[in-house]
C-alpha cells in the first residue's frame, strides 16, 4: 500500500522525498520539435495538437518566472504556499542549443517555490551535452525526463508518426539509467488497430526499461488535430469507460510494483475535446480504479513477474 492508495503514485512518491505535498506547474519553454519543424516531418505525431501535447501549460509569450506565478496563482487556493516541480511539458524540452537549456532551467530552478524540475522530450533528443547537463543539475535538484514512447508496436508507431524506433528508445534509456537520470515512460491506452495483447506488451516493454515512472494517458482526439482528420476519415471505435477502467487496473496489476505511477487518464480540454467526452470527468476515473482494485482485492504488482 502507498499511503492508502493500491498504488504507487507519484503523490506519495514526491511526499516521502520531500516530507509535504508538491504540486506541478506546466511550462512552455517556447520550443519546437524536430517532428514538427520539418527536421524529420511537419506535422508531429498524429495527436499532437499545436500546444506541443502542453494543454494546461503556461503562455509562451511570458518569461519562465511570469508562467510560473500565473501558474501558481491557478492554485493558489488549494495550495497557497508549497513547493512545486517546474514541469515543461509543451513541445521537445531538450530540443534547443545548450546556452538556451541551461538559461531556461535555470530561470525555474531559480524561482522560491520550485524545488526540481520534469523535462518532456524525445529520446532521438538526447545527445551527450544534454545528458551532461542533466546530470549536473541533477546532483543539486531533483530531476526526471519525460519520454512519449506510446507504444511498441511497430505498426502503430509509424501510423501516428513518432518519428524514432524503438531501438532509439532503448539507447536513451540506458544513457539515462547510467547517469542515474530517473525518466517516465508514456503509453496511450486505445490507439487505433491495438488490441489488449498490444497493449500489455507495451507495459512488459516499460517493465524491462526499468522506468522510474509511467504515465498512462487515454487516446482521446483534440480537434484539428491529424487524429482529428483520422478519426473522420476511419471512425474508429473510441475506448469506452469502464472498459478503460478495467484495462487501467489489469496494467496496474502487472506493473513494477517499484515503478511510480504519474497518471492514469487523458489530458484534453473542454473545448477541444472530440471524444471521448467521458475522460473529462477525470475525479470519476480516479474513483472507478480505485474502487475496482478495492472489489479484486488487487494492488499494483499483483501479478508482476520480474524477466
Ligand atoms: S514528439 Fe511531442 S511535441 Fe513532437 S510531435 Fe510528438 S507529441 Fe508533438
Amino acid at each position: 500500500m502507498w499511503d492508502n492508495k493500491r498504488f504507487h503514485t507519484l503523490n506519495y512518491e514526491l511526499k516521502k522525498k520531500f516530507g509535504e505535498k508538491i504540486y506541478k506547474v506546466s511550462l512552455d519553454g517556447g520550443f519546437t520539435c524536430p517532428n514538427r519543424d520539418g527536421t524529420l516531418a511537419y506535422k508531429g505525431c498524429i495527436f499532437c495538437s499545436d500546444k506541443g501535447s502542453g494543454e494546461f501549460a503556461g503562455d509562451r509569450r511570458k518569461s519562465i518566472g511570469d508562467q510560473i506565478e500565473d501558474q501558481l496563482k491557478l492554485i493558489e487556493k488549494k495550495f497557497p504556499k508549497g513547493k512545486v516541480i517546474a514541469y515543461f511539458q509543451s513541445f521537445t524540452n531538450t530540443y534547443a542549443p545548450i546556452e538556451k537549456l541551461r538559461k531556461i532551467y535555470s530561470e525555474a530552478l531559480s524561482h522560491p517555490r520550485v524545488v526540481g524540475l520534469a523535462i518532456a522530450t524525445r529520446p532521438d533528443c538526447l545527445q551527450n551535452e544534454v545528458l551532461d547537463l542533466l546530470e549536473e543539475l541533477g546532483r543539486e535538484y531533483p530531476i526526471w525526463i519525460e519520454l512519449g514512447l506510446q507504444t511498441v508496436n511497430e505498426k502503430t508507431s509509424q501510423l501516428i508518426n513518432r518519428g524514432y524506433s524503438l531501438e532509439q528508445f532503448t539507447i536513451s534509456a540506458e544513457n539515462l539509467r547510467k547517469r542515474k537520470i530517473p525518466f517516465v515512460t508514456h503509453l496511450i491506452l486505445g490507439l487505433p488497430g491495438e488490441s489488449k495483447t498490444d497493449i500489455l506488451k507495451s507495459v512488459r516493454f516499460v517493465n524491462k526499461s526499468k522506468s522510474w515512472g509511467i504515465k498512462l494517458h487515454l487516446m482521446h482526439v483534440i480537434k484539428d488535430t491529424a487524429l482529428h482528420e483520422y478519426y473522420k476519415k476511419k471512425y474508429f471505435p473510441l475506448m469506452e469507460k469502464q472498459i478503460y477502467i478495467e484495462l487501467v487496473v489489469e496494467i496496474l496489476e502487472i506493473l513494477d510494483p517499484k515503478m511510480t505511477v504519474h497518471r492514469i487518464t487523458g489530458d484534453g480540454t473542454r473545448d477541444t475535446l472530440i471524444g471521448p467526452l467521458w475522460s473529462l470527468d477525470k475525479r470519476s476515473i480516479l474513483n472507478g480504479v480505485d474502487k475496482l482494485l478495492k472489489e479484486k482485492n488487487s494492488y499494483q504488482g499483483k501479478f508482476y513477474k520480474e524477466d
